[in-house]
């Protein structure tokens, strides 16, 4: 039987970070993903930070930035813009992913692709090969669950994530440059936002909605497409489609004996804005330094991310279960405005 130090479900952000860190201290480590190739495909908007890019230069590399960005402007039902700074990039997240997931290699860890963790025995791990069906175990001292927002690691060790966005996103071309993100507040996206972030000649467009609102994704995302049409900023040819979930619970409990979550699948993503890039990158990246002190990265991490994710979350349930009085509402649930850090 294989045995390593670490094995880590899933080569996003958070786990290609984790094996990052870990393999540079000397640790055997293996990244498993059901993926046939890092980063592929995508299914994000690709916006991060600029903190992101100092605290983790060596993770952009060439390629890897689409475009700077330098305010979001958030545009509200009842006509008001409001501006704020919001410096970072727009990536291509094909290469940031696999570039952090080949530093992990070059530092010794060893990526399995076409392998889906399947279920845990103590300190044995069953995986399967998708390709041919084969399973087999491999014997871990640590087990990472960086498996992303439907975490399996996450199911059977105990809590998962609840509650979460779902989300449609297309590329299509965008005809006027800009450095902003736009971020469109509106009656047919229940619960959540749509946006249109810039990545040079194309642009980034979804919405993400609360799922539990009766109305079509595909419906939303039209309506927002045709609304962005009128105003000139993109034409509607569509060059890709994406979509996927956002865990909208906040902070999980993290550690469960020899197991712990990061990124998504520990509830790391905002539960409102849906960024969540930068701290799978964080989490991965303390979870790292720290596998033989567990306890001390789960205090860590909740002492850091805990109060305002959560505090996103109840956001969510107080004021987003109910979408008619959007003059209330949004301002006391979007980052953009004062009231919503009151
Ligand atoms: C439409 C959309 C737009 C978004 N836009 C932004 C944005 O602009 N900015 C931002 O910061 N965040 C954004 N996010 C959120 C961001 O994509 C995630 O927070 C981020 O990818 C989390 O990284 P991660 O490593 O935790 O998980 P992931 O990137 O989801 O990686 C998890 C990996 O686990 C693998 N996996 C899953 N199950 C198994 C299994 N059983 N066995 C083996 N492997 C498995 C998957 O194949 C995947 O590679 C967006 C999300 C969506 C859906």
């Amino acid at each position: 039987m294989k045995r390593v130090d670490v094995l880590i479900v899933g080569g996003g952000p958070a786990g290609s970070t984790c094996a990052y860190e870990l393999s540079k201290r000397g640790l055997k480590v293996l990244v498993v993903d059901i993926k046939r190739r890092i980063g592929i495909p995508v299914q994000c908007a690709e916006f991060v930070p600029i903190q992101l890019y100092h605290q983790f230069k060596e993770f952009f590399p060439e390629g890897s930035i689409a475009q700077r960005v330098e305010n979001m402007l958030s545009l509200t039902p009842w006509g008001e813009v409001v501006s704020i700074k919001s410096e970072g990039f727009v990536l291509n997240r094909e290469v940031f992913d696999y570039h952090i997931a080949e530093l992990a290699q070059k530092h010794g860890a060893e990526y399995m692709l076409r392998t889906r963790f399947v279920g845990f025995e103590v300190k044995r791990v069953y995986l399967e090969r998708i390709d041919t069906r084969e399973g087999f175990w491999v014997e871990a001292d640590f087990v990472v669950g960086a498996d992303g927002p439907r975490s399996k690691v996450a199911r059977l060790t105990g809590e998962a994530t609840k509650n979460f966005l779902t989300t449609a996103q297309v590329s299509v071309p965008l005809k006027v440059p800009t450095k902003d993100l736009l971020i469109y507040l509106r009656h047919y996206i229940p619960g959540g936002y749509g946006w249109l972030f810039p990545k040079g000649n194309l642009a980034n467009v979804g919405v993400g909605i609360d799922p539990s609102y009766p109305i079509n994704l595909m419906e939303s995302l039209k309506i927002l497409l045709e609304e962005l049409k009128a105003e000139g900023l993109i034409e509607i040819k569509i060059i890709k489609r994406t979509g996927g979930w956002i865990p909208a619970d906040g902070l999980l409990p993290l550690v469960r004996g020899r197991v712990v979550l990061l990124g998504d699948a520990g509830g790391f993503c905002h539960p409102i804005t849906g960024g969540g890039i930068a701290n799978a990158v964080m989490s991965g990246s303390m979870a790292g330094k720290s596998i033989d002190k567990l306890q001390d990265f789960e205090e860590e991490a909740m002492e850091i991310f805990g109060p305002s994710l959560w505090r996103a979350s109840e956001k969510r349930k107080k004021y987003m279960k109910r979408w008619d009085n959007l003059k209330e509402i949004i301002p006391k649930t979007w980052i953009a405005f004062e009231e919503y850090w009151i």
